[in-house]
């Protein structure tokens, strides 16, 4: 069993061809409100990859509160500790996407911040009971830690995708199983930039020295670089044509933890979550782009 614990967010995506700049208004196109959030993303992946998976998350009071857990069922995720908190709106990210297809982002956490140490402590037995946590940064920390903290004491694995980057306290670092950081992340862990196979292998000793065992640093259209029993390794990414990257950090750790759910070794997991990952990178959007198990099955068997 798996339990995500995390963010959901509702996204408001607009086309711009030039970023406004301040004081200006600008006319955009292709306006559309999607469903994101990291948490809920890879809590998307997990379902559709044929997870046995319970998410921890709140949504707001409103409507699109309710409309996103409806899809969440839809995608085969226990929603039971996903709660409609009074008083609150769903969490809100604001996106302009530019002629370039850079992005800038505002974010207001909304009922994501709900998610405390508190709210966990009545969802606590979901952890306890989970051969897998798998958490990322949209939540507050100090839920975080407490997660990690009950999940060691029952003998949960925890994952941790670390994004957004941010800097963390050795003490939750040091209750990790699992980190899953991509290039900016792990620099923002280790202070090593991380432009080659050796740099790669030098972050990773870094995350090793704080305590966790297994070190994935995703490495775009690379691949992964795996790190763990004194060994590291590139596993390549399956060559696609990619149209829009956005959720392939996110399928990826979903669609990973189905696999070792499974009782597959770490490669096989790894090859698992390339494959649906590359799924997603070429299809648009977050969610809609996230792959079900037979369209990874047939990836795979291609
Ligand atoms: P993030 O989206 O969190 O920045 P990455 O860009 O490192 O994460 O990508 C995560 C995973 O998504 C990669 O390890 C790979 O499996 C897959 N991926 C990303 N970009 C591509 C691509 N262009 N082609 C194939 N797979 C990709």
């Amino acid at each position: 069993k798996l339990v995500v614990l995390g963010s959901i967010n509702a996204d408001h995506i607009l086309n711009v061809t030039e970023f406004p700049r301040p004081g200006e208004t600008v006319t955009g196109q292709r306006y559309k409100v999607a469903f994101g959030g990291k948490g809920a993303n890879q809590a998307v992946a997990a379902g559709r990859s044929g997870a046995d998976i319970a998410f921890i998350a709140c949504v707001g009071e409103d409507d699109i509160g309710d409309r996103i857990r409806q899809q969440l069922s839809a995608d085969k995720i226990k929603t039971a500790a996903v709660e409609a908190v009074e008083a609150q709106t769903t969490g809100v990210a604001l996106i302009f996407v530019n002629q370039d297809g850079e992005n800038v982002i505002g974010i207001s956490a909304g009922a994501n911040a709900c998610v405390t140490p508190d709210y966990l402590a009545r969802y606590r037995s979901l952890v306890e009971n989970a051969d897998i946590l798998l958490m990322q940064l949209e939540s507050p920390l100090e839920t975080i830690m407490a997660a990690a903290g009950i999940a060691r004491q029952s003998g949960t694995q925890v994952i941790l995708n670390p994004a957004p980057a941010q800097k963390l306290p050795d003490d939750l670092l040091a209750l990790l199983d699992v980190i899953t950081p991509n290039e900016t992340e792990a620099e923002y862990l280790t202070g090593i930039a991380v432009k080659s196979d050796d740099d790669a292998r030098r972050a990773a000793a870094v995350l090793h020295d704080k305590g966790i065992q297994t070190v994935i640093i995703t490495l775009g259209s690379r691949g992964v670089w795996l790190s763990h029993d004194n060994h590291g390794e590139l596993i390549p990414a399956f060559r696609v044509k990619a149209v829009d990257t956005i959720a392939a950090g996110d399928t990826f750790n979903g669609a990973m933890c189905t696999a070792l759910l499974e009782g597959a070794d770490i490669q096989s997991a790894l090859r698992f979550a390339h494959a649906a990952a590359a799924i997603a990178v070429t299809r648009e959007g977050a969610q809609p782009s996230v792959p079900w198990r037979g369209e990874i099955d047939a990836f795979l068997s291609q």
